[in-house]
């Protein structure tokens, strides 16, 4: 591991003064970030430690939403009264991610910030990765490539975003909250993830320096009618080859609202508005989810490894949807 400063920063103020000096890298939980400075991955020169900020709590908002502080651990957010009543489909894809030792110790805002566990990534062996080095290329796209990406992707970067939280978070219209050195802005979560593009060394919207202090969910419809479905390669601490987050608000036999979004298929969670819209406004058929699960896997483009996902997320949405909605 490289040599580093170690800062812990004694308010928010304080951590976004110090997170914007060059090489400054924020750690809460560490989970994510340890292991990558530890393997030559990351390497910054200063680390920023926010985990003693006043940033944990978990309070109503008076709009009827929640707010999650940044340095929530997942394993509180996951069995807080509020997450459990009102978004049982956060909870459950909390509790579908790691392990319950991980849980305890990784934050919400570094869960926000989980990098791709794509081996060419992670592996400093391999010289092409332009999420790690840009402009050496990818050796995902010549190598094994089971797990990536087969909506949104780019020739220069066919990487998946690996949080099961963001799913639900996404599919929920959550907002995250950030502080930056001269205001403080929200971040519509369906924006909040970038897509590779030219540029896939950047995962997010953050601009450097700035510092995520919490994630505000809207008042929500959907607590009684929620499934996140989690399609992994074994039964527990993996990533999904394919996951669903799917909740529905249902009156009268008729679906009113419909929050959708998938995981484990592009670089980052992937709601389609048009695959919710799908659903609204008519019974929940198998007509209504099979047209909703086309329309989430519409412009799919799989390569030779990955094409099994497009079948099994169109499935798994069918199937997500099904349990959501009590047909299952
Ligand atoms: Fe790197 Fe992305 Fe290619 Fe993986 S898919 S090797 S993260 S550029």
């Amino acid at each position: 591991m490289m040599p580093f400063v170690y800062r812990r920063a004694a308010s928010i103020d304080e951590a976004v003064r110090l997170g914007g000096e060059d090489g400054s890298v924020f750690i809460g939980g560490g989970t994510n970030l340890l292991d990558l400075m530890k393997g030559g991955v990351a390497t910054p020169q200063r680390l920023i430690d926010v985990s003693r900020l006043k940033m944990a709590e978990i309070t109503e908002l008076p709009d009827g939403g929640v707010r999650i502080g940044a340095s929530a651990r997942n394993s509180d957010a996951a069995n807080h009264p509020l997450i459990r009543t009102r978004y049982p489909l956060l909870a459950q894809a909390l509790l579908a991610g790691a392990s319950p030792q991980l849980r305890n110790m990784a934050t919400v805002g570094g869960n926000l910030l989980q990098r791709t566990r794509c081996p060419y990534f992670y592996d400093i062996a391999f010289e092409h990765c332009n999420k790690r080095k840009p402009g050496s290329g990818c050796d995902a796209l010549e190598g094994l490539h089971r797990n990536h990406a087969v909506l949104g992707a780019s020739d220069a970067c066919i990487a998946t975003h690996p949080s099961d939280m963001c799913v639900a978070l996404a599919a929920l219209r959550a907002q995250v909250r950030v502080r930056g050195a001269r205001d403080e802005r929200v971040i519509a979560m369906s924006d909040f993830h970038r897509l590779p593009g030219d540029t896939p060394q950047r995962d997010t919207a953050l601009e450097p320096g700035e510092l995520i202090t919490a994630v505000d969910l809207p008042r929500s419809p959907f607590a009684a009618h929620a499934h996140y479905l989690k399609v992994r390669d074994r039964a527990s601490y993996a990533f999904a080859l394919v996951s669903v987050a799917a909740a529905l608000d249902i009156a009268d036999g008729t679906v009113r609202d419909a929050a959708l979004a998938l995981g484990g298929v592009a670089h980052r969670p992937w709601r389609v508005p048009q695959a919710e819209r799908a659903l609204v406004g008519r019974p929940l058929s198998a007509d209504a989810m099979q047209a909703a699960a086309d329309a989430a896997l519409q412009g799919a483009r799989p390569r030779p490894h990955n094409k099994f996902k497009v079948e099994l997320a169109r499935r798994s949405i069918v199937r997500a949807l099904s349990v959501a909605g009590g047909l299952a």
